[in-house]
């Protein structure tokens, strides 16, 4: 293990590639000698059933640079991508799949973007090869629901492939999310963020580990932890339902009254079921609302992300107070 940190951390969460690691490997370290930066490569076994692992120590025993982060068991994508971003030691890190499709000749132009004063630099997938129409069609949808529903502008198309710089680092490890939607944390947390377009090319080897279905899952955990919009439609909706309820009723009262309709008992029960099925929609919608709030609060992301402070004179004198900013923010990382 060197002994200085490392420039860059290289981050490769991987489940079950035994069959493309070595190949990875030599891909990587070929383009990233060409950087004149020190590295270090950080695999991240998601708890594989394959030789993964014992390919992975074997690279570590030839190779000081390589270290292994290896899950007691398979904790899913986005913790393997989290417990390799926590372990990491460089000034910027850099997420990529171990499979090869995202292309590890990027990684120059994420590093160009990185010295120009960009924290964050995303690959945004411009073309997809040799993925089937099913994944095509899902992962379309996929990207254009959590925009349109999200509270933060999650970029389209970007996928996990991306650098990140150490106060970027920072402020994820203090994120207790879970679960965790890497793709909507990373633009939560703000800084420059820029996309560079490429072409996401096939597997090299093994087979994907995504199912449509994992896919509706992070779809819906990424609603529910980047949305309150899902409970403001039930709480609109029940709201608009009692209107047109109440100006029901009320023309059915005036119509009994002035004589025009006859109501009979069976009649009053469905005016008096109304009524109460209105009342029971809107107290339930009053829940979710406070519920949505909730949740917020467990999960105990800060309220904002300081970039910097500005101000005239030398010095820092923590005042009081200071516990509480603690609490409620992260940084500032920056003192001028
Ligand atoms: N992966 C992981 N844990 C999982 C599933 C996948 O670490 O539970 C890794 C996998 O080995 C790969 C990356 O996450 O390096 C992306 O997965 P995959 O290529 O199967 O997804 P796709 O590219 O088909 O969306
Ligand atoms: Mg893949």
């Amino acid at each position: 293990m060197p002994a200085d940190p490392p420039t860059l951390s290289v981050v490769v969460p991987l489940l079950n590639e035994e069959a493309v690691l070595p190949t990875t490997y030599s891909a990587l370290v070929t383009e990233l000698d060409k950087t004149g930066e020190s590295y270090e490569l950080l695999f991240v076994d998601d708890g594989s059933t394959d030789g993964s692992r014992a390919v992975l120590r074997a690279l570590s025993e030839t190779d000081p640079r390589v270290r292994v982060v290896a899950l007691s068991r398979n904790f899913g994508h986005e913790m393997a991508t989290t417990a390799g971003l926590h372990y990491s030691r460089g000034k910027a890190a850099v997420v990529i799949d171990a499979d090869l499709q995202d292309p590890p000749e990027l990684i120059h132009q994420f590093l160009d973007r990185w010295r120009a004063g960009v924290q964050v630099v995303y690959g945004v997938r411009s073309r997809r090869d040799g993925e089937g129409p099913l994944k095509k069609l899902t992962a379309f949808l996929f990207y254009r629901l959590v925009r349109l529903v999200s509270d933060v502008p999650i970029p389209a198309d970007a996928g996990d492939f991306r650098l990140m710089d150490r106060r970027v680092l920072d402020v994820f490890r203090a994120l207790k999310d879970d679960p965790r939607f890497f793709r909507g944390l990373v633009p939560w947390i703000g800084f420059r963020q820029e996309g560079i377009p490429f072409v996401r090319k096939p597997r090299h080897a093994g087979t994907s580990k995504y199912r449509p279905a994992k896919l509706i899952r992070l779809a819906a955990d990424t609603v529910t932890s980047f949305s309150t919009v899902t409970a403001l439609l039930a709480t609109l909706l029940a709201v608009g339902m009692a209107t047109v309820s109440g100006v029901a009723i009320l023309v059915v009262l005036a119509l009994w009254a002035a004589g025009v309709l006859a109501v009979t008992g069976v009649g009053w029960l469905a005016v008096g079921g109304l009524v109460l099925w209105n009342v029971q929609f809107l107290t339930l919608c009053m829940l979710g609302e406070y519920l949505i709030r909730t949740h917020r609060m467990v999960q105990r992301r800060p309220l904002y992300v300081v970039d910097e402070i500005i101000r005239r004179g030398v010095g820092h004198a923590p005042g009081t107070g200071r516990r509480l900013e603690d609490r409620l923010s992260v940084g500032p990382f920056r003192e001028i």
